[in-house]
């Protein structure tokens, strides 16, 4: 009966993270490779992470970030 299940498509279209960062007006190209570096560097915990670019004027959730590092974005 339940053979024909299969996961959803969990592939994010775009990072959710990186996004946040690129819609702040003073973003640069670097910043956007910082990110994506911040993330994948696990001394950054999500949600220090998270509350760091709040602070910056970028509301980026934790769980973006989580998801960015399940592989779940196209990153
Ligand atoms: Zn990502």
């Amino acid at each position: 009966m339940l053979e024909d299940l299969t996961p959803a498509a969990d592939q994010a279209q775009t990072c959710k993270a990186v996004q946040r960062v690129r819609e702040h007006p003073d973003t640069t190209e670097r910043d956007v490779e910082l990110i994506v570096e911040y993330m994948n560097n696990p001394a950054w915990g999500h949600y220090q992470l998270s509350y760091a670019l709040r602070k910056k004027g970028i509301d980026v959730h934790k769980d973006s970030i989580i998801r960015h590092r399940q592989g779940r974005c196209p990153c």
